[in-house]
């Protein structure tokens, strides 16, 4: 099966935003095995909308319209699909008994124009959005599929995939789509598709990987008669990535870096206490963004300063005058000065050159010593990391938090100085 995708919206023309709807609509297809040939864009232009699903139908087997179908006058959607359909648009009343109650809910009364959204060619079934008051379209039209979504992502995706992908799914070989994402650090890209070269090649499950700033995500989707076959399949497939990558997974579907790290020293009933310097306590941010930190997060020192670090960390002012603020035994002593002065298990001092100024041949943009260190042991790593300032801030605790991870998982900081 292959499908169009139209996108609809002046402002997606006018460059005013991307169209991520597509992106993300694409990949979930490419997924299931639903090709994607070709994706359009047009105008809110009734006439532009009308012929472009109708090439869309020419050629494909169905194509899945996305946006147009808010309250105000440009929303063109529902009526170029009743144009391609040969039907009226009439009200449904339930679709309208809803969006009354999603205004009464408010305090609000629902408008005209609110009202509108209710309407639907009488051949078509409406898609109920949860996050919204725009329902969506499901039609047929000569054995082709029609789909029409509303543009607000928030609404979009969970009605793509809850309600159009499993019925594609259907329409493909199997009842019910399943997919879970493997979240993987310290390994690049390129280096875990070679390792996975023949898995990727699967078509069901599918295995496609996804590139993140600082991790790499691979996510397993399975199509099969219910839910139990298909999380049987993942997870066998799962096991493969794991014998193969398991040293690099940190967590599974929503689990961020930093979850996994206080999830880690919660466990080990270990504290930690954290000395920054040029990420300016972004560390701290991301740590403290996780619920339940408390537990193990004592705080952290933003010590931007040679004077701070030397005052508030104890960083010996012989060590910033040989060696510098960045370099290897400054980060040391602010790993080990903070876990000392503030009584944690585990320290972590982070100092580098965020850039886009004060690089030097020696010392580049992005040059970025990490410290990490426990009762028995101190390592500190130096990385040079690319990218803007707030990448390079972003990678500098990503490298952090994935040390401290490994630190943690392996039983203590002397196991990092192993490869
Ligand atoms: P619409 O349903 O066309 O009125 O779109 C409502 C809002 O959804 C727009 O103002 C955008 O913020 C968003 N939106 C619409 N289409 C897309 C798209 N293709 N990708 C991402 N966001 C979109
Ligand atoms: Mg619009």
């Amino acid at each position: 099966m292959n499908i169009e995708l139209v996108s609809i919206g002046t402002e997606l023309l006018l460059g005013q935003i991307v169209d991520t709807n597509a992106a993300w609509l694409s990949a979930r297809l490419a997924e299931i095995g639903v090709g994607v040939y070709r994706r359009s864009t047009v105008g809110d232009n009734l006439e532009r909308i009308v012929s472009a699903l109708r090439e869309s139908l020419e050629r494909a087997d169905g194509v899945i319209a996305i946006g147009g179908l808010g309250p105000t006058d440009d929303d063109l959607t529902r009526e170029a699909i009743a144009a391609v359909l040969g039907e009226p648009l009439v009200l449904d009343s339930a679709e309208a008994a809803r969006i009354q109650a999603f205004f009464a809910a408010r305090g609000r009364e629902a408008t005209d124009r609110q009202l509108r959204q209710a309407m639907r060619p009488p051949s078509a079934q409406p898609l109920s959005n949860p996050n919204g008051t725009a329902p969506g379209i499901y039609a047929e039209w000569r054995g082709k599929l029609i789909v029409a979504l509303p543009g607000p992502p928030n609404e979009f995706q969970p009605m793509a995939s809850q309600q159009v992908l499993p019925r594609l799914a259907a329409r493909t070989g199997g009842r019910v789509i399943r997919s879970r994402v493997l979240r993987l650090c310290g390994i690049g890209e390129s280096d875990a598709e070679a390792q996975l070269q023949d898995l990727a090649q699967s078509e069901n499950p599918t295995l496609a990987p996804l590139a993140k700033l600082g991790e790499v995500h691979f996510r397993i989707t399975a199509r099969a008669e219910n839910p139990a076959d298909a999380d049987a399949m993942i997870s066998a497939m799962e096991q493969e990535v794991r014998t193969r990558l398991g040293a690099y997974i940190f967590g599974v579907d929503e689990t961020t870096l930093e979850q996994a790290v206080v999830q880690q020293l919660t466990e080990a009933g270990q504290s930690l206490a954290i000395a920054e310097s040029c990420t300016g306590g972004l560390l701290g941010h991301r740590i403290t963004n996780v619920s339940g930190s408390s537990a193990v997060f004592l705080g952290g020192v933003v010590s931007y300063s040679n004077a701070l670090k030397e005052a508030l960390l104890g960083v010996p002012r012989a060590v910033l005058e040989a060696h510098g603020a960045v370099s290897e035994p400054t980060a040391r002593a602010m790993a080990a000065g903070v876990r000392e002065r503030l009584g944690s298990w585990w320290g972590v001092g982070i100092t580098g050159i965020a850039g886009p100024e004060g690089g030097t041949a020696e010392k580049p943009v992005g040059l970025v010593y990490i410290g990490v260190c426990d009762p028995t042991a101190t390592v500190v790593r130096r990385q040079v990391f690319a990218g803007d300032r707030e990448t390079v801030k972003y990678r500098a605790t990503q490298y952090a938090l994935w040390l401290l991870y490994q630190g943690v998982m392996r039983g203590g900081c002397a196991s990092l100085s192993q490869p």
